[in-house]
């Protein structure tokens, strides 16, 4: 039986575009129901990539505050891109490149730059045709050596913003035979107070988009339920597309479940055989079926998690979210994560750290909250919790550490204290002359060296990893034999640099500098956070035995 999907790229097919639209309102889920669509379309034997387009100014997501636009997702190459990204990496099971995620500041400033070269010289330099041309290079540069390439335009069609990308589209469109190019416009059907699905503002965002000049192969429904065969019909009426082009996307509990609900719906079959693609397919029965199995294992029981953030806001931590799940289907457990102010490490969030069964403390950049982390940490130590500290989350547990074990008063990272007098974290050699804050971290996949009979070797089962980092300050190296002459030892370095930190007197804990929650994936789990559930699993087991032992 096959398990993962085993795709190849086949030149002689060319290459497929899914050009994804939405319309309505953002936030409706385009990309999940876009990469489920790509994910079918990988179990059926094609190779497929994905392009997200944020028409925005800023160059990359790198600056962007996560309350606004969610977590910052950190590619292997380094980039640091918006989080849909995560999803496609997450569902096709492929690694992108900050060339797969086109902004308005890449392509602008790419335009500028061959401006001011003299590239153009003589010529007038407009939108349409040197904007709209460099997001056709872009969009075919990525697709290159794959079957199909999914392209979602972020926003929704009428943003002013978004217009260059769906003029560039269109041309794309033109520009190739029709059998090669789909476009799905994602609306949403609301229901009318008399429980009605009501198609009036999906019509009105179809008249949109062909305003412009494009006209919606698929339309996807996004509904509390499934839409009514009335309603399809409605809407091909309307929208001039045949009654079988419409698709419904209702709610469901998990978003690893879309590609089955895709799948029931027929969305892929239906692309397979636009694109000249259903012969090539692997026949249903030769299907890579390892998602299903993975994403529909049974459930026993679950544990709680605490995250010990400054963002009461799931995006803002996605991949930490989606890694637990990971670990989650692995041990066939419910993973419940519940968010704790580190600004604000009052009584009732304590209480929060009490009742849970691991902590987790996240990456993070400036003052505000550290106080809290490091109170979670020292809870974690003392109380024997399984604890994950990632990145500032490592830090914190360093700092603590040094406070509280090594007696070194006011030790802090140079970060937040520059005055202190003990920087245990401190800013990395090769930041000391870097001005600019875009894109100028120590980013992307760096090796880890491990060492042989720690709990890092245990997870990992290597002498060494690649994980994706980010981050300007890292251990200082003087401090590094105060810290190992007790129970901390780094487990994993990088030459001179402090990667993983553990403790030898503890039942789990442990801290990254890296980022191991960008690689964690649906049936390949992330090894600290497999770690991390399975000792919640077991603290979660010990105490119910102690409870039974004491009543
Ligand atoms: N602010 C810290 C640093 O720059 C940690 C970064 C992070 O958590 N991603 O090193």
């Amino acid at each position: 039986m096959p398990t993962e999907a085993d795709t190849h790229y086949d030149p002689s097919l060319g290459n497929k575009f899914i050009f994804v639209t939405g319309g309505v309102m953002s936030g409706l889920g385009k990309g999940i129901t876009a990469a489920s669509t790509g994910r079918l379309l990988k179990n059926a034997g094609f190779d497929v990539t994905a392009v997200k387009i944020d028409p925005y100014l800023n160059v990359d997501a790198g600056t962007m505050n996560p309350f606004q636009h969610g977590e910052v997702y950190v590619l292997e190459d380094g980039g640091e891109v918006d989080l849909d990204l995560g999803n496609y990496e997450r569902f096709l099971g492929i690694e992108m490149t900050s060339d797969h995620n086109i902004t308005t500041g890449k392509t602008y400033q790419h335009v500028i730059e061959k401006e001011r070269a003299g590239d153009y010289l003589g010529k007038t330099v407009q939108i349409i045709p040197h904007i709209t041309d460099d997001i056709k290079r872009r969009v075919r540069e990525a697709a290159e050596g794959s079957d199909v390439c999914i392209v979602e335009v972020g926003g929704t069609v009428g943003d002013i913003e978004g217009m260059p990308y769906l003029e560039a589209l269109r041309q794309f469109a033109h520009e190739e035979p029709e059998e090669n190019v789909l476009f799905v416009h994602v609306t949403l059907v609301p229901y009318s107070k008399n429980g009605e699905q009501k198609t009036k503002p999906t019509q009105h965002s179809v008249k949109e988009v062909r305003s412009i000049g494009l006209q919606p192969d698929v339309i996807v429904g996004r509904c509390e339920t499934e839409l009514e065969p009335a309603t399809k019909e409605k809407i091909a009426l309307f929208c001039d597309i045949p009654t079988d082009a419409v698709f419904s996307n209702p709610d469901v509990d998990d978003v690893y479940h879309v590609p089955l609900m895709v799948e029931d719906e027929g969305l892929d079959q239906y692309v397979l055989e636009h694109f000249g693609l259903a012969e090539e397919a692997l026949p249903a029965g030769e299907r890579a079926n390892e998602w299903r199995e993975v994403v529909t294992t049974d459930k026993e029981g679950e544990v709680d998690v605490a995250l010990v953030g400054k963002y009461d806001l799931e995006d803002a931590y996605m991949s930490i979210h989606e890694s637990l799940k990971h670990a989650g289907f692995e041990l066939g457990v419910d993973v419940n994560v519940h968010w704790v102010d580190a600004d604000e490490m009052a009584d009732h969030h304590r209480e929060r750290l009490r009742e849970s069964d691991a902590v987790i403390v996240p990456g993070g950049f400036g003052m505000r909250g550290t106080e809290g982390k490091i109170d979670a940490v020292q809870y974690a130590r003392e109380h024997d919790v399984p604890f994950l500290g990632l990145c500032l989350g490592f830090q914190m547990a360093v700092v603590e550490y040094a406070r509280n074990v090594l007696g070194l008063e006011g030790a802090h990272s140079a970060e937040m204290d520059a005055e202190t007098p003990h920087p245990v974290i401190d800013i990395l050699p090769e930041q000391y002359e870097v001005e600019d804050l875009g894109g100028t971290m120590r980013l992307g996949g760096h090796t880890t060296v491990i060492e042989p009979e720690t709990l890092a070797y245990e997870l990992y089962g290597d002498t060494s990893c690649n994980e994706r980092h980010r981050h300007r300050y890292e251990v200082n190296p003087e401090y590094f034999e105060q810290f190992e002459d007790e129970a901390l030892v780094f487990s994993g370095t990088a030459g001179n640099r402090m990667e993983i930190l553990e403790l030898e007197d503890h039942p789990y804990f442990l801290g990254t500098q890296f980022h191991p929650e960008y690689s964690s994936r649906p049936g390949h789990p992330s090894p600290p956070f497999l770690g991390l559930v399975e000792a919640a699993l077991e603290a979660r087991d010990a105490d119910a035995n102690e409870h039974e032992v004491t009543h």
